[in-house]
């Protein structure tokens, strides 16, 4: 394997510039190319050569306030490591495989891929064996048994499950530090729940693990209307604002799956008056975003549960390099716990206003 290429690196790896920092196997136009010799098997892994490894990134779409803090914290922690090369799936699966094709002829050393279509993974996971190019997954888990086609396959994220048992601790510890809350006196919650997209791992656990926490607590529960929002801001105003037009005097709760959902539901919970005057419902999400901190300084979010961009972000980028460098990860070469020889995972963290610096 190791005679099958010598890197031709351009002298100047741009991040982010589509071209600048693939490796080629063929004679190129700069000067430092000129140590190429030959071609390559289409099993060859790019070699970086004692270079800086190119990392290949795919986020599922730019458009999402979490994911560009992920984004952001990739690129930081590639600074000195890798170039990253990272790109717009724009939400559509197809486009990602063809990112995922364009990585592969520009030989990049390693994926980082934020999966559209998390059950599409093996397909990008068997174009990377092919390949032999490593992969790390972010964010979107792929299912168990994709994880197990290849060696060369990681994922970095969070439990989703943790999140939800964190977002539903927070309206149980409101519940009974304030029983007016439980406006009908019937000593069950009755919420709204605003859900992120259907299918992804953290929309389905967190709603689920969120009213477990709840009823675990022994508080009842009775759930008043649930939709999809799409984990986006907009959406979550326009469903919440549904909700209210049917069942406005029955809500004593909203649980969303993400903070940008629970902001649009205090927008339309604002339009109707709340948040003011001593009209107040405990809106609740996960993520711990800029805006979130905000409304929870504002005392309109009640708490939140901090999905760590940053350390996952880190994670990625530390994993792929290492991956692209040849090593396996763990500890000692990525600064994580790997579990499983395969998962690096970030916990998560309670937030509400009196830690919300420990989110900023
Ligand atoms: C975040 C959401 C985000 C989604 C993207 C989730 O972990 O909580 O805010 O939209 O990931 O996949």
């Amino acid at each position: 394997m190791k005679k099958l290429i010598t890197l031709a690196v351009a002298s100047a790896l741009v991040a982010t510039v589509a071209g600048c920092g693939a490796k080629t196997d063929k004679p190129a136009a700069s000067p430092a190319a000129s140590t190429s010799t030959g071609a390559a098997a289409t099993t060859a892994p790019a070699k970086t050569d004692g270079k800086k490894p190119t990392i290949g990134v795919a986020i599922y779409k730019f458009d999402d306030t979490f994911m560009s803090g992920v984004r952001a914290a990739i690129a930081d922690a590639a600074k000195d490591k890798a170039t990253v090369d990272i790109v717009d799936s724009q939400n559509s699966q197809p486009t990602q495989n063809d990112k995922v094709d364009l990585f592969i002829t520009k030989k990049v050393n390693a994926l980082a891929i934020n999966a559209v279509d998390r059950t599409a993974a093996g397909i990008i996971i068997d174009k990377a064996k092919t390949a032999n190019v490593p992969v790390v997954f972010l964010n979107r888990e792929p299912l168990a048994d994709d994880m197990k086609k290849w060696d060369k396959v990681y994922y970095v994220g969070a439990k989703a499950e943790q999140s939800g048992t964190m977002e539903g601790q927070l309206l149980v510890d409101y519940f009974k530090a304030h029983p007016e809350a439980d406006k009908n006196k019937d000593g069950k919650i009755q919420y709204v729940m605003l859900k992120g997209e259907p299918g992804h791992q953290d929309a389905e656990l967190r709603t689920k693990f969120s009213i477990q926490a709840i009823t675990d607590a022994g508080l009842g529960v009775e759930k008043v209307a649930e939709d999809t929002a799409m984990w986006d801001r907009v959406k979550g105003q326009e469903k919440m604002a549904a909700f209210l037009a049917s069942s406005e005097n029955k809500i004593e709760a909203v649980l969303a799956n993400n903070d940008d959902m629970a902001l649009g539901a205090i927008e339309a919970l604002k339009a109707k008056g709340y948040f003011k005057d001593n009209k107040f419902l405990p809106v609740v999400g996960v993520d711990a975003t800029a805006p979130a901190l905000q409304a929870l300084s504002d005392g309109t979010l009640l708490g939140t549960v901090l999905n760590d961009a940053k350390n996952q972000g880190a994670a990625t980028t530390n994993v792929a390099t290492a991956l692209a460098n040849g090593q396996t990860p763990s500890k000692e070469t990525t600064g994580y716990d790997v579990t499983d020889g395969k998962y690096v995972w970030i916990s998560y963290k309670k937030i509400t206003k009196a830690n919300m610096n420990e989110a900023k």
